[in-house]
Parts: C-alpha cells; structure tokens; sequence
C-alpha cells in the first residue's frame, strides 16, 4: 500500500504536538497506471499501422512511382492497414462509450433468443469463408431481459467472431441459448448463452487477464487475423452493464467456451 502523509500542528498546542495524517493513495496511484498503460498501448497499436502507412506513402511518390506492380501491391498493404487503425478507433470508442454507461440501467426489453439469432445471421458469411460451421441452439419461446439491444448484439457478435477466428477449419461453433429457472447469481430466472469452438484453445492461466484492454494470449496471431485486443474488454463492461455474468473456460487444443449469464425480467 502507498500512503501520503501530511504534517499539521495541533492548535493551542505551541507546536509541542502535530497531527499526523495518513491518506491511502493506493487506489488512486494503481488507477494512474492503469490509465498510462492504456495511453501507451494506444500510441503504440496507432503508431505501428501509421508508421508502414507513411512508408508506403514515401516509397509510392519515390522509387516504386512507376511501376504499376509494385503500386498495386502496396495499395493493398496500405488498404489493410487503415482498416486496421480504423478498427482500432471504433472498438476505443465502444468501449469509451460502454465504460461510461456502465453506471446506468438499460432499459430496453429484449428478447435475447431473436437477438442472438439476429447476431450470428450476418457472421454466416465469415464462417462459410473459414470453413466453420456456425450451429444455433435456440430456445423454443422468447426469454426477455432487461437490456440495451445494439450492445448485446455487440457482445454476441464479439463472442461468434472470435470463435470463428479462433476456431479450426472443419469443425463448429456452437451458440446455444438456455433458460434457467433458478440462476444462482441472481436467485432467480436467468439465460445463459454458450459461445463453443473446437479450436486451438489456450491454458487457463491466461482467463483472469483475458478482459483486460489489449491482453492476448498470442498478440502476432490476434494481429494476423485482424484483432484489436478490446473485444472481450467491451464484453466485459457490457455484461457488467446489465449485471451479468462472464465465465470462460479453455483447454489447449480443445477449444473454449464463452458463456454470458443475464438475469431474465
Ligand atoms: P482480439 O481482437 O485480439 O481477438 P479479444 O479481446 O477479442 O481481442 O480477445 C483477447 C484474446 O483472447 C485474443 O487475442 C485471443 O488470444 C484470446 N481469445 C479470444 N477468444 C478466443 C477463442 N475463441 N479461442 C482462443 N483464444 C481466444
């Protein structure tokens, strides 16, 4: 712990006596890290797509000027790269957004099997395109909580995402939705959805930190395919939001599992 102590002395007392006070700063000085960590993290994830960006640029209007090859090559780097910093600047600003939400109750009813159904139609695509086949267990009726509609939907798609990206060509993510009478958390009616790949997986060592802004378990592959590192950050937030729970469990090499538990209205 860190305290910061002042010096007074005592009134009426002809300074024979002082007060001593000691304030624990703790708290407030981890906060400070915690806020440098992120800005430096930010510069450093903006400056290295900046950096190839300005590269090419020098390299387009100098030597490769002429040759169409090598400019087209280099447009698609280029391309790839402001999508990169653009996906970046969109995820900072859900989770700016989310965090300063976080305090206030959504108050839009949801039904959580239409949005689940609605999240995962239009990421059908990216897992034709990956080979993986993306199974929907449903639950019969609607089960409702009370919600804010585009966040949850951010939260499944989030969670669909990575399983496909994380995922194995050939095998499955499985998005089941199940209603409980009794939720423990919540001493009352929950629903439960489970986000299932059979992909590489990673030691469980790595679940506290995993909500963390820009903790990867392997930083070159999330790069690779495109990750920004703050998905499960904003998952986190969100489902704190709407006093949820987030649970996660992964084998190396089995896969994982990403459930998030809402109490029910
Ligand atoms: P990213 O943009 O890097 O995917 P996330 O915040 O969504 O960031 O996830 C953080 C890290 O958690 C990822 O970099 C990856 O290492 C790990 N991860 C997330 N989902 C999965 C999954 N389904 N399978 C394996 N690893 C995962």
């Amino acid at each position: 712990a860190t305290f910061e102590v002042s010096a007074s002395p005592v009134e009426g007392s002809s300074g024979e006596a002082v007060l001593l006070c000691f304030e624990d700063v703790t708290q407030l000085e981890q906060a400070g890290e915690i806020r440098r960590d992120f800005v430096a993290n930010v510069s450093h994830e903006l400056k290295t797509p900046l950096t190839a960006l300005l590269g090419f640029i020098e390299t387009l209007g100098g030597a490769a000027r002429d040759d169409a090859q090598a400019r087209d090559r280099f447009l698609a780097i280029m391309l790839r790269e402001a999508e990169r910093m653009n996906r970046l600047v969109r995820d900072l600003l859900s989770l700016s957004r989310v965090e300063s939400e976080e305090r206030m109750r959504p108050t839009e009813r949801v039904d959580i099997v239409r949005l689940v159904n609605n999240a995962a139609a239009p990421l059908r695509a990216i897992a034709d395109d990956a080979e993986v086949e993306l199974e929907l267990i449903g639950h019969k009726a609607p089960v409702f909580v009370q919600g804010d509609e585009d966040q949850l939907t951010q939260v499944f798609t989030n969670l669909i995402e990575n399983g496909i990206k994380y995922g194995t060509s050939g095998t499955k993510v499985t998005v089941a939705v199940t209603y409980t009478h009794r939720e423990l958390a919540f001493r009352g009616p929950g629903v439960r959805v489970d986000v299932i790949d059979y992909g590489e997986g990673f030691d469980p060592v790595h679940i506290p930190r995993l909500t963390e802004r820009f903790y990867r378990v392997d930083s070159h592959r999330s790069r690779e395919m495109g990750g920004t590192g703050l998905g499960l950050a904003i998952v986190k937030h969100i489902v704190n939001r709407h006093r949820g729970r987030f649970r996660i469990e992964s084998q190396i090499g089995e896969g994982s599992k990403f459930s998030v538990v809402l109490p029910v209205d």
